[in-house]
């Protein structure tokens, strides 16, 4: 497990990968092939609002062959089936290009075909380039005639919105809840409340009230990661469920939905009309250990984001003392030399044989039991710890790395994780430098060859400058320790790393690996960023094998090497 996971399958999924894939002439290949992971359908549109490209997937939905579609308007082979959308869309292509970010998704949208059928897609808008937005779009149902869509609607979902209503939105959280709870997985729950909403239907009117939920509930759809389900609760409130989404991932996607109304006044009926929100956090199993419960904890802290001032969020974390009873636990432990590493082999997939080792990072309690980074790593990340962290597990890490080598001339590469606070401390990784330039002399590793060490750098924290992060990592990479990428394919992959740094292996994400064996798009993800891997001559490693299938699924995909608790649990 990688140090301050804040796993990226949480965050907001985006295209940045496929895009940057065709910015790269060694990927063009597998753009087409990535694109159909994604998303089905996918259409190219330059900043006049033209369509450029349309591929097959886009062309079987929308109805339009490829020779029609090009040159034409979007509108024209995409309809929107909503006023507001169709007006501004090109006003949205380019602020897309102008700001760089990816616009959506947006969920269950209605577009119409050639052929006048309507239907619900869900789809996202991202840069190319200068002058290109890429469109990609999957369908969710046919709706063939007016007479059927409010049939479909009527018990589901919320008349004026058009979002699911109180009903269904229980129901779908009860639903996950029973899937999730024997499964040891996380999701969250987040309860919206517009501020101050009677006094705008006061100074506005009733009518104006009613279109301003609708444009609110439309931008909230925006924000939103693909898989949220986000509804009506009731009156001036909404309710969002997180699945897969920690107490910090929800808060952040919670910030960013306040951020969102506040940041930007709607304009209605020429008027510009300021909306701010305030939010309630709850998690499981935090905060509770069913739906209600969860409902229960949301109403308090929105409660208190309301008296704390609104226009805010509010979760369990900020209520109690949680993190600081970790805090004091981890302090105690890094106090009393107790963090210490366990090792879990690493295999080549194909022979069996152990190749390398990662360093896992554990908290040993006084009766000797060890307590997992996922109890404390979040924390620690809150009370800025993980530097020190870092510094005792790889300190440990290169005493045994030299041991190793001693007793048994094992000179298997040692993996372990640096986090970007550790980076941001050149006292500490200087130390730990003449730490390992000692260990190295010791075992008669010379200066200039490459060491059995490799450090593990998770993108998504040295998402940034470039420059920068390559100064920060310049000290290892110039005393000779390769470097391996922890959780590829994660969402915020970018290949920009593979092209900037000397990266020699390419771990991909545990999330991914977990569906490879169960889920057709898992595998064929996997399978892209591998030939891409061998293209660029990386070692690839798997994390997080549970099962006979999913090794057998990934020697069948040539990925190089796998760990996980199917072949070696970590062991001191
Ligand atoms: P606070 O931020 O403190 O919650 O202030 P508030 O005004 O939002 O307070 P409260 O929740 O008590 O009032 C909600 C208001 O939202 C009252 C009701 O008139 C209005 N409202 C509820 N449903 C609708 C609706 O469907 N359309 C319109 N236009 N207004 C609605
Ligand atoms: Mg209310
Ligand atoms: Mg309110």
């Amino acid at each position: 497990m990688a140090n301050p996971k804040q796993r990226a399958s949480d965050q907001i999924e985006s295209t940045s990968s496929v895009v940057s894939l065709f910015g790269d002439p060694r990927a063009d290949d597998y753009a087409e092939d990535l694109l159909s992971i994604y998303y089905d359908g996918a259409i190219g549109i330059n900043k006049k609002g033209e369509i450029i490209f349309i591929n097959k997937t886009a062309s079987k939905i929308t109805g339009w062959l490829q020779l029609d579609a090009k040159g034409k308007p979007l509108e024209n082979v995409f309809q929107f089936c909503n006023d507001v959308l169709e007006q501004s869309y090109l006003k949205i292509v380019n602020k897309i290009i102008d700001s760089g970010n990816t616009f959506g998704p947006i969920k269950k949208h209605l577009i119409r075909t050639k052929k006048n059928v309507d239907i619900l897609v869900d789809f996202s808008i991202s840069p190319l380039d200068e002058n290109t937005v890429i469109l990609m779009f999957h369908k969710l149902s046919a709706i063939n005639s007016d007479k059927q869509r409010p049939l479909l609607y009527q018990f589901s979902h919320d008349t004026l919105t058009r979002t699911p209503n109180r009903n269904t939105l229980q129901q779908s959280i009860t639903h996950l809840h029973n899937d999730y709870k024997y499964r040891d997985k996380t999701y969250s729950v987040l309860l919206l409340d517009i501020d101050r909403f009677k006094l705008i239907n006061d100074q506005y009117g009733h009518k104006t009230g009613d279109q301003l939920l609708q444009v609110i509930a439309e931008r909230l759809q925006f924000i939103i990661r693909d898989k949220d389900n986000l509804g009506r609760w009731g009156g001036e409130e909404f309710l969002c469920m997180l699945p897969d989404a920690d107490l910090d991932t929800a808060c952040k996607i919670a910030q960013r939905l306040c951020n969102s109304l506040a940041e930007d006044p709607f304009k209605l009926d020429n008027e510009t009309i300021p909306v701010t929100l305030s939010i309630g956090v709850s998690n499981f199993p935090e905060d509770g250990n069913s739906p209600e419960e969860l409902f229960r904890v949301a109403d308090a802290t929105l409660h208190q984001a309301k008296q704390n001032g609104r226009n805010r969020i509010h979760s369990s974390q900020q209520s109690t003392g949680k993190i600081f009873s970790v805090g004091t636990l981890l302090e105690n432990a890094l106090k009393e030399d107790r963090v210490t590493p366990v090792y879990q082999p690493i295999f080549d997939i194909f022979t069996g044989q152990q190749v390398a080792e990662e360093a896992l990072a554990r908290i040993q309690e006084k009766d000797g039991s060890l307590i997992e980074a996922h109890s404390f790593i979040d924390a620690a990340i809150e009370l800025q710890m993980v530097h020190r962290i870092d510094y005792q597990i790889i300190n440990k890490m290169l005493s045994r790395c030299s041991e190793n080598f001693a007793y048994s001339k094992n000179d298997l590469p040692h993996f372990v994780n640096v986090s970007a606070d550790l980076l941001r401390h050149p006292q500490l990784v200087q130390e730990l430098l003449q730490y390992a330039k000692l260990k190295c002399e010791e075992c008669g590793h010379s200066e200039c060859e490459s060491k059995p060490i490799v450090i593990e750098i998770t993108e998504q924290e040295l998402l940034g400058d470039m420059a920068e992060v390559k100064n920060l990592l310049a000290p290892f990479i110039e005393f000779g320790i390769p470097l391996a990428i922890d959780d590829f394919g994660s969402g915020y992959s970018s290949l920009t790393y593979l092209a900037d740094l000397p990266i020699s292996y390419l771990k991909f994400d545990g999330s991914l690996i977990k569906r490879v064996a169960y889920e057709d798009r898992a595998r064929k993800i996997i399978n892209g960023i591998q030939k891409m891997a061998e293209s660029l001559d990386l070692i690839t490693i798997a994390e997080h094998i549970e099962d006979q299938k999913t090794l057998d699924v990934l020697r069948a995909l040539g990925v190089s090497w796998g760990q996980g608790y199917f072949s070696a649990k970590p062991a001191e």
